[in-house]
């Protein structure tokens, strides 16, 4: 049976170069970095390369690199550090419906510490209003902490109008770019971005291991105490092929950027195409244009995405419901919902999403399967073209 991952953006396969330059680090340099010997000395060496190719990447300093255990760590910390140590300046923060959970639930914890969040809705595309987080920016604004990409519908942000408006009215700007980083182009320092998050899986990198960037100045507390590692701010012997991982994967994904876009757009836009030719009732979510390179997001009505998932999983086919966090759990997307996505087409949702590998012939076999499988679940439905509606 073939097998085509089109998963991407729950986790990527590893890249071949960064295992490689991982090797060492998990066999014979197996050193502690903090230690004063020529062991502990190469692994610390190793770190610091690597937080020079991930501030290279990004247009930040190196100083301004903290490693992590991934993007749901790094929003953590940073959200609820930053808040804590700025709350005299004011309690309210700003952040959107459609974010990582990492970034909700974090801001839910805060309100009930007695902060106050404003949950921005978004347009039918997913994108973030501008006027109306304009309209909601008080005072007492803290932090605006708004994703770069979605996960699930693949919408890529106004980064830089957002970041502009922070600036004019003094307020931290916080970016989730775990979806971005890789796909599209980022430099902190020339965008105005203050802080952003990213994770090494979803960019051929190893899982487990991820960075926060916070420009100089922006005061936020420590992650964990016990230690000197990563400036003091997160203590905890280092994970140190990980983090070789890490910035072999991020050095290789910028440096190939351009490329790999073009190819990744151009096997999904022919997928697009295949999908809208020939299977109606069939609704692609997220902005039509402003959207990471490799997702495409379908909703197909009278059907439930799930089984969908599970009969192309039997055919060797990759795919989800949404979000890899969420899915598992039966609730209907919050991201289609906060979109305004019909409620019978929200529960028909699969994510596509694709890595280099993909070729136009695997392309071809989803687009067979699919067909099949949308038909074999449709003749079981009980649901009518009638009662889906609008598409
Ligand atoms: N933010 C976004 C936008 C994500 O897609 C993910 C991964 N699903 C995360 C945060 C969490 O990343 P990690 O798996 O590294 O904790």
């Amino acid at each position: 049976m073939e097998k085509v991952y089109l998963d991407n953006a729950a986790t990527t396969p590893i890249n071949s170069e960064v295992l490689n330059e991982m090797m060492p680090y998990l066999t014979t340099n197996y050193g502690n970095p903090n230690s004063l010997h020529e062991f502990g000395r190469n692994a610390k060496a190793a770190i610091e390369k690597a937080r020079n190719q991930v501030a290279k990447s990004l247009g930040c300093k190196p100083s301004e690199v903290y490693f992590t255990s991934g993007a749901t760590e790094g929003n953590n910390w940073f959200i609820t550090q930053f808040a804590y140590a700025n709350s005299k300046k004011g309690k309210h923060i700003i952040t959107s419906k459609i974010e990582h959970p990492s970034v909700i639930e974090t801001c839910k914890r805060l309100e009930s510490e007695g902060f106050n969040v404003t949950y921005l809705d978004v347009d039918a595309n997913g994108l973030v209003k501008i006027e109306d987080l304009l309209h909601v920016i008080t005072g007492g604004t803290i932090l605006i902490t708004i994703m770069a990409a979605n996960n699930e519908v693949g919408t890529v942000q106004n980064i830089q109008t957002i970041a502009n408006i922070a600036k004019e009215h003094n307020i931290a700007f916080h970016t989730d770019a775990t979806q971005a980083v890789g796909a599209i182009n980022i430099n902190m320092k020339l965008m105005g971005i203050d802080a952003l998050t990213f994770s090494a899986h979803k960019i051929n990198g190893p899982k487990g291991v991820g960075a926060l960037c916070v420009r100089e100045g922006i005061k936020f507390g420590k992650m964990m105490l016990g230690g000197e590692q990563e400036s003091g701010m997160r203590a905890g012997t280092s994970n140190v092929a990980g983090i070789v991982g890490l910035g072999k994967a991020i050095e290789l994904i910028c440096r190939d950027i351009a490329v790999n876009s073009k190819k990744l757009r151009e096997i999904r836009d022919y997928f697009i195409r295949n999908v809208k030719d020939k299977i109606d009732v069939v609704k692609l979510n997220g902005h039509p244009k402003q959207r990471l390179p490799n997702n495409a997001n379908f909703s197909f009505g009278m059907l439930n995405g799930e089984s969908l998932v599970c009969l192309l999983d039997t055919y060797g086919i990759a795919t989800s419901t949404g979000a890899a966090c969420s899915s598992g759990s039966t609730e209907p997307s919050y991201v289609l919902q906060a979109m305004g996505v019909n409620p019978e087409l929200v529960q028909g949702a699969v994510r596509f999403s694709f890595g280099l590998g993909v070729t136009k012939q695997e392309v071809d076999y989803v687009i067979l399967k699919l067909i099949e499988c949308v038909s074999k679940l449709r003749k079981i439905s009980p649901k009518t073209k009638k009662q889906v509606g609008r598409v």
